[in-house]
């Protein structure tokens, strides 16, 4: 019997890992990306790395809100908001606020937990049986506090992590200082979350492209899908210029841009990009110990072998790539300030990154098969989980093209159908 064939839009972490499950549910796959793949224009490629099943909360809360959505209005704010006359902007902000207010926050931090368990176990195995290049490495992450009610509210989280059956340990600042006594940190406390990790973004999708290419996955480079070929409920082929590709199913991960090419087929995907930025900086002084979050700063710091990469920002709506020297300075001014001890070096817009998370408007990605066609699906929506998330969310999106059933609550929290029938 003939293999089914699967065309996956977009080579990011998402379409990637998608590719693997599908590779070995023995379906013939293609990937196309308007890019190289991998490449640095996507989002997967120059972000933190961090694995975090500690991230368990949705983006959608109250709590973000208050920092984000207020916070924007405020100068130098790491949140901000690119505000346009843009209709689905306000569509989407107006369902942001909604689901912020939601009874249902329990039971969606409760599976976003479990999908966070569950990724990091696939990437453990995939690792040890598949991929030994894939840089996972589960060394625990922090989560620093500069302030005191910083502090309180990681304790807080920290207790709700433990509830969770996700280990969280308070350390103080004295205890963070003996294991970094060169950083100089200033701070009021920390959060350790052993199961926390980091892989090294850009290696690993490499070896994971590799892994696919070896294995007769063909990937299609610098091919922007442009329009479609449909008829009734099927869909039949994807269009790039003159170019038509064929298949039996066909799975949109095309980061913060699926909802513009499902539009091309009259469906909807609610995203907005949520820009972020990042650079790297030799580790040619101290260098800290573990993967860490400043809570305060909302910046990330991910140390690797010979850089540490730090990233930070969130600004939402109207893509647009240039890299604000204001707000790496910000960025840069506030790590040297938390750890001076580590003299980081004036970052450049030349050197640094900019990548567009898909945030979804309620916080959780969006995996699902589509009610207007039977053979489409989508599995996008990550925006700051993507790398900690990208092997569940291959695994559950291959499940689905397959046809086997998801755990009921996978699908109540991540069907596209959540928001309407218009995928
Ligand atoms: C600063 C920053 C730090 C981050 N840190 C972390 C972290 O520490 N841990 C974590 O888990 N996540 C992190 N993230 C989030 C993570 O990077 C994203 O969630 C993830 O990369 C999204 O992956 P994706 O595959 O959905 O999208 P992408 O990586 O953007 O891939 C989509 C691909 O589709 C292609 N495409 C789009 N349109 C078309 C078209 N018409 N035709 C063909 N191809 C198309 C794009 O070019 C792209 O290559 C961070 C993000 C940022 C910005």
């Amino acid at each position: 019997m003939k293999n089914k064939k699967a065309l996956i839009i977009g080579g990011g972490v998402i379409g990637l890992f998608t590719a693997f499950f599908l590779v070995k549910k023995g379906f013939d796959v293609t990937i196309i990306d308007d890019g190289p793949v991998p490449g640095l224009h996507s989002c997967s490629s120059g972000n933190a790395g961090m694995i975090v099943p500690s991230h368990f909360v949705p983006l959608a809360n109250k709590g973000t809100l208050k920092e984000g959505l207020f916070g924007s209005f405020t100068p130098g704010s790491a949140f901000g908001i690119n505000w346009s006359a843009d209709a689905g902007l306000i569509r989407w902000l107006a369902t942001f606020l909604r689901n912020s207010f939601s009874e249902m926050i329990p039971q969606k931090t409760e599976t976003l937990a479990a999908l966070h368990l569950e990724s990091r176990d696939l990437f453990q195995l995939i690792q040890a049986a598949d991929i030994p290049d894939l840089s996972l490495e589960l060394t625990g992450l922090f989560m620093v506090s500069s302030t005191r009610e910083s502090f309180e509210q990681g304790k807080r989280s920290a207790g709700q992590s433990n509830q969770l059956g996700i280990p969280a340990e308070i350390w103080s600042p004295e205890q963070f200082n003996a294991l970094n006594p060169d950083l100089n940190a200033k701070l009021t406390g920390a959060v350790f979350y052993p199961l926390d990790g980091k892989v090294n973004p850009l290696p690993m999708l490499q070896n994971l492209a590799s892994w696919l290419k070896a294995r007769g996955v063909t990937i299609v480079e610098n091919c922007s899908v442009t329009g479609w070929k449909a008829t009734g409920n099927q869909v039949i082929a994807a269009i790039s210029n003159d170019r038509e590709f064929e298949a039996d199913d066909f799975l949109i991960c095309a980061g913060d841009r699926s909802g513009s090419i499902a539009s091309l087929l009259g469906c909807e995907i609610p995203l907005q990009p949520g820009k972020g930025i990042s650079f790297d900086c030799p580790n040619s002084g101290p260098v800290i110990s573990h993967p860490t979050l400043l809570q305060d700063h909302h910046i990330a710091m991910t140390p690797y072998e010979n850089h540490t990469r730090i990233a930070g920002n969130f600004l939402l709506g109207n893509r647009k790539n240039e890299i604000s020297q204001d707000r790496l300075n910000r960025i840069h001014q506030s790590a040297n300030h938390v750890f001076p001890g580590l003299k980081i070096p004036q970052p450049v817009s030349e050197n640094s990154w900019a990548g567009f998370r898909p945030v979804s408007p309620d916080g959780m990605p969006i995996i699902g098969r589509s009610k207007k066609y039977s053979n489409l699906l989508t599995g996008t929506g990550h925006a700051m989980m993507g790398i900690s998330l990208g092997p569940v969310s291959g695994s559950i999106l291959s499940d689905l093209t397959a046809g086997i059933a998801l755990k009921p609550e996978y699908n109540r929290f991540l069907a596209p159908s959540r928001f309407s029938n218009s995928f």
